[in-house]
């Protein structure tokens, strides 16, 4: 071996005294994990290690005397370029006398193999000071490089953006692939620490710096933090940051921390749509009651922080949506609260002088069914909610077009002001609920504002409910009385009106009109509607079988609209009918001009009972919202007159000729009419001279048992074959 004695001297102070240097250099050589080559000034090779003939694929005999520039292999850079033998650190340290550090060098080895190597190479001076010849050593890092190579083509296939940080200096380099990322050229940036404070959001900024510092605290996991960072072109770009320390000093302490960066805002949009779509009533995209909760509590917040900041909540109810929905089908029910949304927005636009908005933020919140609630928030005094009540009222009584046809709907509004700030916002709702209900036993299409002594009412209608549930179990509580309609001119009744009458044990009797609304909205109608039928047409065979002829010819039976749509109401008709006996043309059934609609299904029912063979009535005939033309569109017998006309008749010339047009309609439709609710004398002779047929009222007899029915029947008998008088 011709080695440089410098490596020998390094060894020296450990040799033994019975090895030689030169022994001891061989050893090393061959134990060296490098490949060592030495080359003469003129570049030819004069030695090689094992390792150098491992990594180079040639036997030390191959090797000596050949020139590196004369090469037998391809060298190429990192990057793919050659690599030129002028270039090679063993020709550097020849020609500049100078050490070479760390050249990479890939290797095309003869039989196809690539290797990359990390070579040093360093000169040998004679003592003449002359460069004498070059010793080389280089590291097989092949499969180091390949690692890095993967690692690199993984970083990029998963689109992620590289950061290196010199934590002491500041230097902070980012690679061309996050450049990518955020539209910047490459080196456009400064690659400082400052940089990075520059392009993270504001807001963003306390987050990301409270990551990294409780990340250096505790280093068993890595960095990771999420923040949105300013691309080229002004964008926002939420990232997902990831790193590590990849170097420290003696005393731990970090010095370069390494990562990477990926581009996460289409999850952060996705997250986004997600939360508000949480928040949002996707039928009517109002905000929905979680939204509602939220601001109900910042405003609760307000109004405690700053006294005087005044709010209110106005909860409502749409009267006649169950009836829609019933009876012109869910689309229809779903396009009316899409307009009832749109009105409440307009009427609620930012801007109004009552009531300002926060931020441009709807108020109108949907909160299920057809509940909606306002929100009105920075009112400058309580009073104010009533004036946004009643302009609400105002906007959504206005008919609604739904597929073409005319809908009514009013709405109850329930409203709690921020007097009672004390709350909770499931409280305030509670109450406003509670308000709403008032609204709604008081008569609909209004406003009512919370007072204490409400809870007690609902808590009654509630025990009500209960009640009338157990009435129709225990069978004693309801009982049916018969009114008997009259033939005007002969006085003679032609037929009875059946009309419920509950006995409530502690609470005496209860007229319909304050338990059959109950009924209708608990859904216990269908129940209270069967017995009185079941418990008319048995009552109307005994009169039937006792007084024969002189029975009374019909028996009228109201129903709600709740029977209508929600039974098989021609079926159990039918039902009633064959289990009692009675003829179906003895049956009348009597509904009110409220559901006058064109409505196919319920126009369908009407026909199918119609078909049974009994006869129809439409009651309470102008009080609805309907006119004489509902009268040619439904498929009915009779009108009656309702009592508010006959009442008013004598006094009005409106009422009278409106009695007067109605009976002209009904005849040239072949329709029967009665007048309702005649008490007087006076007003039976006025309708005999408007040529009105029939009539009901107090003066011809009150609503009474069946029994008291046929009593009377029976002294009325001798007078007349058929029917008899009821007036002396
Ligand atoms: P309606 O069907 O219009 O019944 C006529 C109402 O007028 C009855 O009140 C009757 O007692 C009352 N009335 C009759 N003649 C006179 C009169 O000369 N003067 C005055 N002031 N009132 C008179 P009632 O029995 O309190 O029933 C009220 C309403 O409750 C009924 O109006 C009807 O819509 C409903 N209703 C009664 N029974 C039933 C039932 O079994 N089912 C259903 N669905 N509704 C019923
Ligand atoms: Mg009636
Ligand atoms: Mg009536």
């Amino acid at each position: 071996m011709t080695m440089n004695t410098d490596l020998s001297l390094g060894i020296t102070a450990s040799a033994t005294h019975s090895v030689s240097t030169a022994e001891r250099m061989a050893a090393l050589l061959l134990a060296l994990p490098v490949g060592v080559i030495e080359h003469r000034s003129d570049g030819s090779i004069v030695d090689a290690n094992r390792e150098a003939e491992r990594i180079l694929g040639l036997s030390r005999e191959q090797l000596l005397g050949m020139s590196s520039a004369a090469s037998h292999w391809r060298t190429v850079h990192e990057d793919g370029e050659d690599f030129l033998s002028v270039d090679y650190p063993s020709t550097l340290a020849l020609t500049t006398g100078q050490s070479q550090r760390d050249t990479v060098m890939g290797l095309k080895l003869p039989d196809g193999r690539q290797r990359w190597l990390q070579i040093n190479a360093e000169p040998l001076m004679s003592e003449e000071g002359e460069v004498a010849g070059a010793l080389v050593c280089f590291l097989d890092t092949t499969e180091a490089s390949e690692h890095r190579r993967l690692l690199e083509l993984t970083v990029d296939a998963a689109g992620l953006g590289t950061w290196e940080w010199q934590i002491e200096s500041g230097g902070l380099r980012f690679n061309d692939r996050w450049h990518a990322m955020l539209g910047y050229a490459p080196g456009e940036l400064t690659p400082r620490t400052s940089t990075w404070g520059d392009l993270v959001h504001p807001a963003d900024l306390t987050v990301a710096m409270q990551a990294l510092e409780s990340y250096f605290e505790d280093r068993s996991q890595p960095y990771r933090c999420e923040f949105r960072v300013q691309a080229g072109d002004g964008r926002w770009i939420w990232v997902l940051a990831a790193g590590a320390v990849i170097e420290q000093d003696n005393d731990g302490r970090p010095r370069r921390m390494a990562g990477v960066h990926l581009d996460i805002t289409q999850r952060k949009q996705l997250e986004q749509a997600l939360s508000d779509a949480a928040m949002t009533d996707a039928l009517t995209q109002l905000p929905n009651r979680h939204a509602l909760c939220d601001r109900l509590q910042r405003c609760r917040d307000r109004s405690i922080a700053h006294a005087g900041s005044c709010y209110a909540v106005l909860f409502m109810d749409f009267d006649r949506f169950k009836l829609v929905n019933d009876s012109l089908g869910h689309d229809a029910g779903d396009e009316l609260l899409r307009q009832i949304a749109t009105r409440m927005q307009a009427a609620l636009r930012p801007g109004d002088e009552i009531a300002r908005l926060v931020d441009g933020e709807p108020t109108a919140v949907r909160i299920g069914g057809d509940e909606f609630v306002v929100l009105v928030d920075r009112l400058r005094r309580p009073s104010d909610a009533e004036r946004v009540a009643q302009r609400l009222l105002d906007v959504l009584r206005q008919p609604y077009d739904i597929a073409g046809q005319e809908v009514l709907s009013t709405a109850s509004i329930g409203i709690v002001t921020s007097d009672r700030a004390d709350r909770d916002p499931d409280a305030l709702l509670r109450d406003a609920d509670t308000a709403m209900y008032e609204a709604k036993s008081r008569g609909r299409g209004r406003y009512v504002v919370f007072s204490e002594d409400m809870h007690d009412r609902v808590r009654d209608a509630v025990r009500l409910e209960a009640d009338l549930r157990r009435a129709l179990n225990n069978g004693q509580e309801l009982h049916v009385l018969y009114q008997p309609i009259v033939e005007l001119d002969t006085q003679r009744m032609v037929g009875v009106e059946a009309l419920v009458r509950w006995t409530h044990p502690t609470r005496g009797e209860i007229a319909p009109n304050d338990f059959i609304p109950l009924a209708e909205e608990s859904g216990l109608i269908v129940e209270l509607g069967n017995f009185v039928l079941r418990t008319a047409c048995w009552d109307a065979m005994t009169w039937r079988s006792s007084l024969g002829l002189r029975a009374p010819a019909t028996v009228s039976v109201n129903l709600s609209r709740a029977q209508i749509v929600r039974s098989a109401l021609a079926q159990q008709v039918a039902d009633q009918l064959r289990e009692s006996g009675l003829p179906a043309h003895a049956l009348r059934l009597e509904i009110t001009e409220t559901f006058a609609m064109q409505d196919s299904d319920l126009i369908y029912t009407l026909e199918a009972l119609r078909a049974l063979g009994v006869s129809l009535a439409l009651d309470d005939f102008g009080t609805g919202y309907s006119s004489l033309s509902s009268l040619d569109q439904l498929p009915l017998d009779v009108v009656k007159i309702d009592r508010s006309f006959t009442s008013k008749m004598a006094g009005s010339e409106y009422h009278a000729a409106l009695i007067e047009a109605t009976l002209r309609m009904a005849k040239a439709l072949h329709l029967e009419v009665v007048a309702e609710g005649v008490e007087t004398k006076a007003q039976a002779d006025q309708l005999l001279l408007l040529g009105c047929p029939l009539a009901q009222g107090w003066l011809f007899g009150r609503p009474m048992p069946a029994l008291a029915l046929i009593e009377r029947g029976m002294v009325a008998g001798a007078e007349a074959r058929e029917g008899w008088c009821v007036s002396a």
